[in-house]
């Protein structure tokens, strides 16, 4: 394929997309959807073969990185011949989110596709914590998707915790040492205001990434690095350790200016970024010209124009950006 750049107004590259496959999950975690979710109808939703187009594209304007997220990815159905389609174009990196639930029979599977590196979300070890959070969840079937994944063989595997004041703070040491143990990089999130919520206010529980940084402090030393995985993670290592841990602090360290992304939502929404509302509808450029991507792609390259500078999160407890992190695409 010809090989293009995409760049915004202020000079970044775009070279990461994130698809959102669907909005739909088995888990409703609480600071990420609403417990009582309305989903979309299915002509809403992009065909996997849509999908495809819009991955193909991108590639096409010199994207050198997939992620495919959701909602839950693996709760698509087909979901291998997407991966498996994806897994074919040669991309430098070509990973996924995912809870874990699916993974003891999936993870193979993915692998075999071509999926090179998964990310898994764990909040908690603590089975009834881990079920209050994802409110359906079961944690021994994640833990047993972990050991899938790693016997899968995937390039990278790594760890997701949001951090919640009051929800999950004090199990920071022990999930460290859990990452630790299974030799397996984890990142710490600050919760994003996506979505109106109801479990608890999003101001409260914000624990920023350097109080994070304090507790891990307290057992470890951490000592920073420049590396990069090409995401919005700053990474430390520790001495005595070879995995890396993770800190996304979209509040405390904002990381807009080397941003490298966008967004595709299940609907087709092209989003430009994840704190602003700035989009363009792929979609109906996908089904009036079903034949060829001329007509995508000179979207998708307008569209960088659209890119804004930053998003601008506050915790005084207004909602900033309607949409749930589900229809984002985390
Ligand atoms: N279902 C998959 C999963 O659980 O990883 C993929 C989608 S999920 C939306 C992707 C990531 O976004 C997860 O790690 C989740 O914890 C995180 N997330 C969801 N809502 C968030 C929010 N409001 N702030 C920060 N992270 C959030």
């Amino acid at each position: 394929m010809p090989h293009a750049k995409l760049t915004d107004r202020f000079g970044r590259t775009v070279n990461y997309v994130r698809l959102s496959v669907t909005d739909r999950c088995d888990f409703r975690c609480v600071y990420c959807m609403a417990e009582e979710m309305t989903f979309l109808p299915r002509q809403q939703v992009l065909t996997l073969e849509e999908i495809a187009r819009v991955a193909r594209t991108f590639v096409s304007l010199g994207t050198e990185k997939i992620r495919l997220t959701g909602g839950e990815p693996l709760v698509r159905k087909d979901i291998l011949e997407l991966v498996k389609e994806i897994g074919s174009y040669g991309l430098r990196d070509f990973a996924m989110t995912t809870n874990g639930s699916q993974l003891p029979t999936m993870a193979k599977p993915l692998r075999k596709a071509g999926l090179k590196r998964l990310n898994i979300s764990l909040d908690s070890l603590d089975a009834d914590k881990f079920h209050r959070i994802t409110r359906t969840g079961r944690l021994s079937q994640v833990l047993d998707g972990i050991d899938a994944a790693k016997d899968a063989g995937f390039e990278g595997i790594k760890l997701n915790t949001v951090v919640m004041k009051g929800g999950n703070d004090q199990e920071v040491p022990e999930l460290v040492e859990f990452a630790r143990k299974k030799k397996v990089d984890i990142t710490f999130i600050e919760e994003m205001p996506l979505g109106e919520i109801s479990d608890h206010d999003r101001g409260e529980v914000l624990c920023t990434s350097d109080e994070v940084r304090d507790i891990i402090s307290q057992r470890h030393e951490l000592v920073p690095t420049p590396e990069d995985s090409g995401g919005p993670a700053r990474y430390y290592r520790m001495p005595d350790s070879d995995i890396r841990i993770g800190f996304i602090s979209p509040h405390s360290h904002n990381f807009c200016s080397t941003c490298n992304r966008v967004r595709v939502t299940v609907e087709g929404r092209l989003l430009l970024c994840l704190g602003n509302e700035h989009s363009v509808d792929l979609r109906r450029v996908l089904r009036g010209h079903p034949v060829t991507n001329d007509k995508l792609r000179e979207t998708i390259i307008n569209a960088m124009e659209l890119k804004p500078e930053r998003h601008h999160f506050s915790t005084e407890g207004d909602v900033q950006i309607l949409r749930f992190m589900n229809m984002t695409g985390g």
